[in-house]
C-alpha cells in the first residue's frame, strides 16, 4: 500500500528518492491515492530541500510517462520549445506557426499561467472555440497534416504533471528549480520531440530573478535534456520589464496576429525570430541558427506565418474570423483606465512582477486553483524602459471589467513604474547555454 506520509517525511529529513519512489509517488497521484493535501507537503518539502540530479531524470521520466509518449518517425527531427515563464510572453503562439511556416515540424506542450506569469493555455483559450486539450491522436495527426499543434497536458499527456502544476501554482512551491525542470521536461518528454529550444527568462518578472539562478536553470534544463538523450539550446532572456507592449490573454493573442502580420513590437519579434533560428537549425531545416533567423524574418513578411497560425487554429476548433476582425471576435474589458505621467523624463523602471500579479487582481490570472479567468482584461503599455516620456503622458493602459478589482490592481501598477532623468534601454538576449 502507498503511503504518502513516509515521502514527505523523507523529503522534509532530505532524503533521497529512488526511481521506483518516484514512479510509485507519481502512480499514486495519478490514481488518487495520494491526496491533494499530501502532494502539497511534500512539493514544499521538495520546494525547501530540492532534488538531486537522479532524481530529477527519474520524476521527469515518471511524470512524462503518466499517460502516452507520443512517437514521431525519426526524418521529421520534430522540436519543441519552452519558456520557463514570463509577463506579456505571448511567444509561443507567434513561434509555432512560424517554425513551421519554414518547413520545421513543432510539437507543444504547454501550460496555463502559473503564479504571477502567464500560460499559453489561458492565452489560446480566449480563442472562441479553440480546443486546447487534444487527444494524442488529434496531436499527433495535426503535426503531421500542418506541421504543428499546441496542447495543454491532458489525460493522454502527462495527466500527472497537469495535477503537480495545478497544484503548485495554489501552495507557493513554484520557483523551486529542481520542480520547473521536471515539469517542463516531463511535457517536453510525452510530446515526443527530438530537441528542444528554452527560453529561460531573467528579472523581476520572471520564475529565476538574477542571471546566475538563471544560468543554474538554463544548465538544468540542457543538462537533464542530455541525460535524457535530447539535444537542446538554451537562451537566457531578460524579464526586467514585461515583453511587447500587451500583457493579458486576448490582448496577447492580438499582440501576436501584429507580430504574425510583419508589424507589432520589436522585441516580442526579435525573441521570436532568434528562438526560431535555433529551432530550424536544430530541425536541420535551416544550416545554421544565422540562416534560420533570416527565413523568420522572411515568413513574417510575407504572412506565410500568420496563414499557418490560422490553420492551427482552424485545426484546434477556433474561430478563424479573428484573423479578419480581430478587435471584434477577442474579448474586450468594458473600461480603460489610464496611469499618468507626472514629471519628464525616461523609463527607468516598468517591473513585470507588479504587472503580472495586477493583471492576476483584475481577473486575468488565478489566485485559487478553481478559479474562472476574465480573458478580456489586460494591460497596455506606452512606454517601455528607456523611452522618453514627458508629463501628462500616459505610462500604461488597464483595460478592466470591476471597478472592485481595478482599485485593488492599481496597488501593483502604481508601483510598477519609475521615470528618471536617464535611464538605458535593456538588452533581451542576456546568455547562450549549449
Ligand atoms: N513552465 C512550466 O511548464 N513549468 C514550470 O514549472 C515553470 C514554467
Amino acid at each position: 500500500m502507498f503511503n504518502g506520509l513516509e515521502f514527505i517525511e523523507k523529503k522534509r529529513n532530505n532524503g533521497h528518492h529512488s526511481d521506483d519512489e518516484m514512479r510509485a509517488l507519481v502512480a499514486a497521484v495519478t490514481s488518487g491515492e495520494m491526496p491533494n493535501y499530501q502532494l502539497s507537503s511534500w512539493l514544499m518539502a521538495t520546494y525547501f530541500n530540492g532534488l538531486d540530479d537522479d532524481e530529477i531524470v527519474a520524476l521527469t521520466k515518471a511524470l512524462g510517462e503518466s499517460g502516452s509518449v507520443i512517437k514521431y518517425p525519426p526524418n521529421l527531427h520534430i522540436v519543441d520549445k519552452h519558456s520557463t515563464g514570463g509577463v506579456g510572453d505571448k511567444v509561443t503562439l507567434i513561434l509555432v506557426p512560424l517554425v513551421a511556416a519554414c518547413g520545421g515540424h513543432i510539437s507543444k506542450l504547454s501550460g496555463p499561467g502559473l503564479g504571477f506569469t502567464g500560460g499559453t493555455v489561458d492565452k489560446l483559450e480566449a480563442i472562441p472555440g479553440m480546443n486546447v486539450h487534444l487527444t494524442m491522436e488529434q496531436f499527433y495527426e495535426q503535426i503531421e497534416k500542418i506541421g504543428c499543434a499546441i496542447s495543454g497536458h491532458s489525460v493522454q499527456l502527462a495527466p500527472a504533471e497537469g495535477e503537480f502544476y495545478t497544484l503548485r501554482d495554489v501552495t507557493g512551491t513554484v520557483p523551486s528549480l529542481s520542480l520547473i525542470t521536471t515539469s517542463i521536461l516531463s511535457k517536453k518528454l510525452a510530446g515526443g520531440a527530438d530537441g528542444y529550444v528554452f527560453d529561460v527568462k531573467c528579472g523581476n518578472g520572471a520564475l529565476m530573478e538574477d542571471l546566475n539562478e538563471a544560468k543554474r536553470l538554463a544548465e538544468k534544463l540542457v543538462g537533464t535534456s542530455k541525460k535524457l538523450g535530447k539535444k537542446s539550446v538554451a537562451l537566457i532572456t531578460d524579464m526586467e520589464q514585461p515583453l511587447g507592449i500587451w500583457i493579458g490573454n486576448a490582448v496577447e493573442v492580438f499582440e501576436a496576429l501584429e507580430v504574425l502580420s510583419g508589424s507589432g513590437p520589436e522585441d516580442t519579434r526579435e525573441l521570436c525570430i532568434t528562438l526560431g533560428g535555433q529551432m530550424l537549425a536544430m530541425a536541420q531545416v535551416a544550416a545554421t541558427p544565422e540562416k534560420g533567423m533570416e527565413m523568420c524574418a522572411e515568413a513574417l513578411g510575407n504572412w506565410s506565418a500568420l496563414r499557418k497560425f490560422e490553420e492551427l487554429v482552424k485545426a484546434q476548433g477556433g474561430s478563424v474570423e479573428i484573423f479578419t476582425a480581430p478587435q471584434k471576435y477577442l474579448l474586450t474589458a468594458r473600461h480603460v483606465h489610464d496611469i499618468k505621467c507626472g514629471s519628464d523624463g525616461y523609463v527607468s523602471k516598468l517591473a513585470a512582477r507588479q504587472i503580472g500579479e495586477g493583471l492576476r487582481a483584475l481577473g486575468g490570472g488565478r489566485l485559487k486553483q478553481d478559479d474562472v479567468i476574465d480573458h478580456a482584461v489586460g494591460v497596455e503599455l506606452c512606454a517601455k524602459i528607456g523611452d522618453r516620456i514627458e508629463k501628462g503622458d500616459t505610462v500604461m493602459k488597464i483595460h478592466y471589467n470591476e471597478e472592485k478589482q481595478l482599485s485593488f490592481a492599481l496597488g501593483y501598477f502604481e508601483r510598477s513604474w519609475e521615470v528618471t532623468p536617464h535611464a538605458e534601454k535593456r538588452n533581451l538576449i542576456l546568455a547562450k547555454v549549449e
